[in-house]
C-alpha cells in the first residue's frame, strides 16, 4: 500500500495546478494513495464550513497533506484557514526553500532555505486599541511572545534540517539589539542550541535589517536561515523574489505529528479557470512532501524534469511564456519518461 496522503485541491487555480501535479507525480512513479478532501470556498459552496471535520480527520489520520491554495471566505469566522490549520496541528516550522530554476534572472544558483517559527512572535495576535478622551483608537498595542520552548524547538529543527539536507551553515536572524527580552531570549536559546551542533554545522547570527539588505546584495552567503515568525514571513517572500517569484515558491508547514505542504501563492482568482496558472510551486511542494516521506528519488526526478522543462523554454505566462498549465505539465512528464 502506498503512502496515504490527504489531498486538498483547493480553490481558484488550485484544482487546475493540483491535477497537473498528480499527473507529474504519477509519471515519476510516486508511491501514493490520495485521500481527496475539500476545504475553503469549495467546502462552503457545498454547504459546509470552510474546514470540514472529515478534512481535519483525514489530515490527523494520514499525518501528511498536499494542499492547493484556499480562498478564505469573508466573514466566515476564521481569520484564515491556513492559520487555523497551523494552530490545530501545531505546525511550528514553516520551511521555504528558494532555489533558482530559471536562468537569465537577476541571480543564478540561489539556494537558500528560510525556516520560520510559525506559532509565536507578534503574529499570535495579542493586540488591542487603547482609547483616550474621545478617541477609542488613540493608540494600539501588540504583544510579541517568545518562549524558551518555542525558540528551542525551532532552532533545533533548523539544525536538524541542515544536517539531514547536507547543509553547511545556519544563520540565526534576530533583532536582539533593540528587543532585548523577546529577541534576546530567541538569540540566547539559539546560541545554546548551536553549541550542540558545533563542528557539524557552522553557525552565525545576523540582525534582521542587515540580513534583508545582504540577501539582495549577495544571496550566496546564506544557506539555512532560522528566524522568528514575522521576520520569517518577510524574509521568505524576499527570498522567493530572488528566484523568480511566487509561481516557483513551495512551502512546508511541519509539526511534531503532522506536515502540510503547499504552494506559497494564493488561489489567484484573476486567472482561475483559464488553464494558464503555473503549477511549479505546488509541484515543488509535492517534492518537499515526497522527501519528507522518504521518496527522495521521486523528488529528485521531478525537480530535474521541471527544471529541464523551464530551461527548454516551456513556460506559463507568469514567466513570460505562452504554455498552458496542461502543456507545461505534459512537458515535465515527457522529461520523466
Ligand atoms: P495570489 O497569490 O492568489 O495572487 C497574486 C498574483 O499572483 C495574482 O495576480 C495571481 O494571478 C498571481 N499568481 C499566483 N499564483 C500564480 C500561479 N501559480 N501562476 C500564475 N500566476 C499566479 O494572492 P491574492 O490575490 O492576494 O489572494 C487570492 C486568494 O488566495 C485570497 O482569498 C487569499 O486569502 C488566498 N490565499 C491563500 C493562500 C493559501 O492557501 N496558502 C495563500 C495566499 C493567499
Amino acid at each position: 500500500m502506498g503512502a496515504q496522503i490527504t489531498l486538498i485541491p483547493g480553490d481558484g487555480i488550485g484544482p487546475e495546478i493540483v491535477r497537473s501535479a498528480l499527473q507529474v507525480f504519477e509519471a515519476a512513479g510516486a508511491d501514493a494513495e490520495w485521500d481527496e478532501q475539500i476545504a475553503g470556498m469549495s467546502a462552503v459552496n457545498e454547504g459546509m464550513g470552510p474546514l470540514p471535520q472529515p478534512t481535519v480527520d483525514s489530515i490527523r489520520r494520514n499525518r501528511v497533506a498536499l494542499k492547493g491554495p484556499l480562498t478564505t471566505p469573508v466573514g466566515e469566522g476564521f481569520r484564515s484557514i491556513n492559520v487555523a490549520l497551523r494552530k490545530m496541528f501545531d505546525l511550528y516550522a514553516n520551511v521555504r526553500p528558494a532555489r533558482s530554476l530559471v536562468r537569465g534572472g537577476r541571480y543564478e544558483d540561489v539556494d537558500v532555505v528560510v525556516i520560520r517559527e510559525n506559532t509565536e512572535g507578534l503574529y499570535v495576535g495579542v493586540e488591542h486599541f487603547i482609547g483616550m478622551e474621545d478617541d477609542p483608537q488613540a493608540a494600539a498595542e501588540s504583544v510579541m511572545i517568545v518562549t524558551r520552548f518555542g525558540a528551542e524547538r525551532i532552532a533545533r529543527f533548523a539544525f536538524d534540517y541542515a544536517l539531514a539536507h547536507e547543509r553547511k551553515k545556519v544563520t540565526l536572524v534576530h533583532k536582539a539589539n533593540i528587543l532585548k527580552c523577546t529577541q534576546g531570549l530567541f538569540l540566547d536559546v539559539g546560541r545554546d542550541v548551536a553549541r550542540d551542533y558545533e563542528g557539524r554545522i557552522e553557525y552565525e547570527e545576523r540582525i534582521v535589517d542587515n540580513t534583508a539588505m545582504q540577501l539582495v546584495v549577495n544571496p550566496y552567503q546564506f544557506d539555512v536561515i532560522v528566524t522568528e515568525n514575522m521576520f520569517g514571513d518577510i524574509l521568505s517572500d524576499e527570498a522567493s523574489g530572488l528566484i523568480g517569484g511566487l509561481g516557483l515558491a513551495p512551502g512546508a508547514n511541519i509539526g511534531r505529528d503532522v506536515a502540510i505542504f503547499e504552494a506559497v501563492h494564493g488561489s489567484a482568482p484573476d486567472i482561475a479557470g483559464q488553464g494558464v496558472a503555473n503549477p511549479s510551486a505546488v509541484i515543488l511542494a509535492g517534492c518537499l512532501m515526497f522527501e519528507h516521506l522518504g521518496q527522495t528519488g521521486v523528488a529528485e526526478r521531478v525537480r530535474g524534469a521541471l527544471s529541464a522543462a523551464l530551461q527548454g523554454g516551456s513556460r506559463t505566462p507568469d514567466l513570460g511564456g505562452t504554455a498552458t498549465t496542461a502543456e507545461f505539465a505534459d512537458q515535465i512528464v515527457r522529461g520523466l519518461t
